[in-house]
């Protein structure tokens, strides 16, 4: 996506450890109208699948999710990675690594919201290392509900997640895709 492109030189900002910060539109300050030009694109390559529910997990991944879901009609539905009290004792487990903080939790949704009769399209912010879509795509096996791909926004095509969760069979679209970057290139595209 072209004005994705455009938008990550313009205002992100490569970090070491391979992460780039896109806080001015995506990670912290939201920028509604753009991310409702990512949920068109997104509704776009998956209006014929079917798609019911989209499942992300929090926090990032919850508005680009809503501004996504907008156009399905659907629910969204977010991993917590808390276990709060007012969540049902029901729930669906996974384990993930988190690339930003580098330590693991579980996420987990209530079964009350996830089953077999779900048609489940997956969104999050990025892909690097594909441990948060894997988990997200455990908790749907759990609850027995199908797959029908996921949208990532920012997918870092030099790292393994791509392959991982593609190897598994499962559809990723990613609307920009970071062939290499580093504080001293920069960003450099598919
Ligand atoms: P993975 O689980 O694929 O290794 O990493 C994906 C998750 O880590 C995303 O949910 C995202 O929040 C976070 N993440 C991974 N790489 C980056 C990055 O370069 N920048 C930011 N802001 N978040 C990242």
């Amino acid at each position: 996506m072209k004005l994705l492109e455009q938008k990550i030189m313009a205002e992100g900002k490569v970090y070491p450890c391979d992460v780039l910060k896109v806080d001015r539109f995506l990670n912290h300050q939201i920028d509604v109208d753009f991310l409702c030009e990512i949920g068109k694109e997104f509704y776009n390559l998956y209006r014929d699948c079917g798609v019911n529910k989209i499942l992300t997990i929090e926090a990032s991944g919850i508005g680009v999710a809503c501004l996504t879901a907008q156009f399905f009609h659907c629910p969204v539905l977010f991993a917590k990675k808390a276990k709060t009290s007012n969540l049902s004792d029901k729930v669906y487990e996974a384990m993930a690594h988190s690339y930003t903080h580098n330590t693991d939790h579980v996420i987990r949704v209530s079964s009350e919201y996830l089953s077999k009769e779900d048609r489940v399209l997956i969104v999050d912010d990025f892909l690097a290392n594909g441990s948060a879509l894997s988990a997200l795509i455990e908790l749907c096996k759990k609850a027995g509900a199908t797959v029908v791909g996921c949208g990532i926004v920012i997918e870092k095509a030099y790292q393994d997640g791509g392959n991982l969760i593609r190897g598994k069979g499962i559809r990723v679209e990613s609307l920009a895709r970071i062939a290499s970057m580093s504080p001293e290139d920069g960003i450099k595209f598919c």
